[in-house]
């Protein structure tokens, strides 16, 4: 059992009180290593990547970002020996995550494996999700510090719920804290909520990601109202919402005193075959994770976000979030 405030890295636990600036939603690598096998992507290149993931680093601590959250869980390619390559160059902490990527069906072997199915059994995805967050990930004896799930466009599926009941369980067992992502624009981070909440999950261990795509006001604060947290966690993905319109809807929350319930994060990547370098160069230049030190931060300060305000949204409420927290 995970002891009350340490956080997992890839260097091992440490006090939550040290993680200092965290970037709490982002992405080392997103692969897809099935395609890669066979349909090869023309710009990935392994060990270019792991060079450019350092040298990303390395920048990022010199703008004061000491702790970097990887959410790339399964779905999306995760390759934790990879990640601890970069981490062990780094002088920035990562900490890595479980779960399942999918917004509509898992995989075939699930659909054959678990309680009542053809290979009966308990559910496959709660023992692999609380493997990783107590033993370790795939043999790296890395700990999981952080459980993702996803609804999208298609909404509560059925194995979405599955991916959605297996995280609340493993969240119940270690007290790891549950991120989300969300189609901000269908308002489904409420379903979400009231769907981890129904098994137990009390919303302050939430992060309702992918927030800061929403401009509704009235959807933020009824997220926040139940006592989650709203990821603004996709800086410089201006093709979805300008920077400047999220940086206004953060200020406006902030005058309305909610500091102590966003987080501050790019959803960005070093690689991702999603949407490869080449094409964010030309669509999205300022999506990386130097976005926030350099452009945003002093947006808010200018739109009168104090010292205080940005304390709380980069170092206070991540650490809050992530020392593991059992549910009394
Ligand atoms: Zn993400």
């Amino acid at each position: 059992m995970t002891g009350a405030g340490e956080v997992q890295t890839t260097r091992g636990a440490v006090d939550a009180g040290e993680l200092g600036t965290t970037l709490i939603h982002e992405h080392l690598f997103v692969q897809h290593p099935e395609l890669q096998l066979n349909f090869p992507h023309p710009e990935w290149d392994e060990a270019a990547a792991v060079e450019r993931a350092v040298d990303g680093l390395r920048r990022l601590w010199d703008l004061g970002v000491r702790t970097v959250v990887d959410l790339t869980v399964l779905g999306l390619g995760r390759d934790v020996a990879r990640v601890a390559r970069v981490a062990e160059r780094s002088a920035v902490r990562i900490v890595v995550s479980t779960g399942y990527y999918t917004a509509d069906v898992l995989p075939a072997y699930f659909h054959t494996h678990g309680p009542g199915l053809l290979v009966d059994g308990p559910d496959p995805l709660t023992e692999f999700f609380v493997r990783d967050l107590t033993e370790g990930v795939a043999g790296t004896g890395i700990r999981a510090g952080m459980l993702k799930v996803v609804t999208d466009r298609p909404g509560l599926t059925a194995d979405v719920q599955r991916v959605l009941t297996a995280a609340a369980e493993a969240h119940l067992h270690t007290g790891v804290p549950i991120t989300t992502h969300t189609h901000a624009a269908s308002r489904n981070g409420l379903d979400q909520l009231r769907f981890l909440t129904g098994r137990g999950v009390a919303p302050e261990r939430v992060i309702v990601g992918h927030s800061g795509d929403s401009e509704d006001l009235d959807y933020l604060r009824a997220l926040m109202d139940t006592g989650a947290t709203i990821g603004m966690d996709r800086f410089g993905m201006e093709h979805v919402l300008p920077d400047e319109r999220r940086v206004a809807v953060v200020l406006d929350l902030l005058r309305l005193g909610y500091a102590d319930r966003m987080v501050l994060s790019h959803d960005a990547a070093f690689f991702s075959q999603v949407t490869p370098p080449s094409w964010r160069a030309v669509h999205a230049p300022n999506w990386h994770m130097e976005n926030i030190p350099r452009r945003i931060v002093p947006r808010l300060v200018a739109g009168g976000a104090t010292e205080a305000d940005l304390h709380q949204l980069l170092v206070a409420n991540p650490a809050r979030l992530l020392a593991p927290a059992k549910e009394s």
